[in-house]
């Protein structure tokens, strides 16, 4: 298992102390409320921690992605609707202008990224077009120095509070292909684009829209990438947010088996605390093992992109198992909990719903599944 250096594990307290005092005390209003606390993004700006894991050439703040883990898994710890909507500002949005867009257009739209001044959403999946990307159909069309952009996103995170936009669009083919897909960076006050709140299961704080383009002009030098390329020059993009996103899983996966750790402790029933029954006991190991061994893949895989190395098959592991083992976890504290853990004012409550959007989100589990059986055939071995 990965040993954080004395500087992580100090950046680690550092984080945990902050989501303590600034965000836990909030957890429950802004949960019932629906209201994303949208001053945490330049306060998290001025700690410099949006720009962990981006190179200081672009105006990061030194660090990688273990620190950029560390960072997540905190977060999410604490509140992973909250931790949902940095991570999409800072890993898909910033990730995508970071790693793909031109020189000119990142140093327009990055800056405001890393200091929380601007919020960003990525926006791919359409009515029709979920797990299976090459369905996406909302057309970008040229006219002049200028895109014509028109239909539909749904379910994207920032997306009716996002200032910018990263909108994955078709400018040629037909759908059933990744190539001929283009990515713009749209402003959220563009005219013609409407947004939409929606309602979802668990996430709460985070933000969820629908977005209509309905003849939406966008500059031609807005595209981020290449012409018909820029989706597939984003891969890497998605494939570290998997990485992240499997963060995600393990805060949620943590304050749930501490949850639960505790209230076994202190329950009594048949004479003694529940913990002294061993049916319990095992439920708690089983959550200890998955958890460990969920958390030595993320932070595997973290290690892995920040050496250089090849990471993807690592990603999708790593983001199979977490999130498969916060839904299990989570549901197994709920049970250990009874009926007090389903009661809303219980957190407990709130990991069984939050986890679950971890499974399909960043590319379905089974997608996964798919990619890392089409490795395994190419040679690929653990
Ligand atoms: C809280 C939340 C936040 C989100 N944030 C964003 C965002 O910021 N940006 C964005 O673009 N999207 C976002 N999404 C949408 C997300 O990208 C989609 O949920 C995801 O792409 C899956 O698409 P889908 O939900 O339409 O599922 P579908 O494509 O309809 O798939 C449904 C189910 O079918 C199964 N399935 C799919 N493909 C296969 C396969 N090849 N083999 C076997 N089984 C399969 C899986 O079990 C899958 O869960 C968000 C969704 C939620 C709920």
């Amino acid at each position: 298992m990965l040993e954080f250096t004395d500087d992580q594990r100090a950046f680690q307290s550092e984080v945990a102390r902050f989501t303590a005092s600034e965000i836990e005390p909030h957890v429950r209003e802004w949960e019932e409320s629906k209201t994303y606390p949208l001053d945490l993004f330049p306060r998290l700006g001025a700690l410099g921690w949006l720009g962990i894991g981006v190179p200081e050439e672009l105006g990061g703040s030194g660090g990688g992605p273990i620190e950029r883990s560390i960072l997540f898994e905190e977060l999410s710890k604490a509140s992973a609707g909250v931790a949902l909507g940095i991570y999409v500002n800072a890993v898909l949005g910033g990730g995508a202008l970071g790693m793909v867009a031109s020189d000119r257009l990142r140093d327009a739209c990055l800056p405001g990224i890393l200091s929380g001044d601007t919020i960003a959403a990525w926006a791919y999946a359409e009515p029709d077009s979920g797990a299976d990307i090459t369905r996406v159909r909302l057309s970008a069309k040229r006219d002049g120095d200028s895109y014509i952009l028109n239909g539909s996103k749904i379910y994207i995170t920032n997306g009716t509070i996002a200032d910018v936009i990263m909108v994955v669009s078709r400018t040629s083919a037909e759908p059933g292909s990744l190539g001929g897909i283009s990515v713009f960076v749209v402003d959220g006050d563009t005219p013609g684009l409407t947004r939409r709140s929606m309602d979802k299961l668990g996430m709460h704080p985070s933000e969820l829209g629908e977005l209509h383009f309905d003849d939406v002009v966008v500059p031609a030098d807005r595209m981020v990438g290449d012409e018909d390329a820029g989706f597939r020059q984003c891969l890497p993009v998605l494939s570290q947010g998997r990485i992240y996103g499997a963060t995600l899983a393990l805060g949620i996966g943590r304050a749930a088996l501490d949850a639960a750790t505790a209230h076994v402790q202190e329950r009594q029933q048949f004479g003694g605390p529940l913990v002294k029954q061993q049916a319990v006991r095992f439920n708690l190991a089983d959550m200890t093992a998955r958890l460990a061994a969920a958390r030595t893949l993320v932070y595997g895989a973290a290690e892995l992109l920040a050496e250089g190395m090849p990471y993807d098959t690592e990603a999708s592991i790593a983001k199979l198992v977490a999130s498969e083992a916060a839904t299990w976890i989570a549901e197994r504290a709920l049970h250990l909990h009874g009926a007090q853990g389903y009661m809303m004012e219980s957190p407990v409550q709130r990991y069984y719903r939050d986890c679950k959007i971890i499974e399909y989100g960043e590319g379905a589990n089974e997608v996964q599944r798919e990619m890392i059986s089409e490795a395994l055939v190419r040679g690929w071995r653990p």
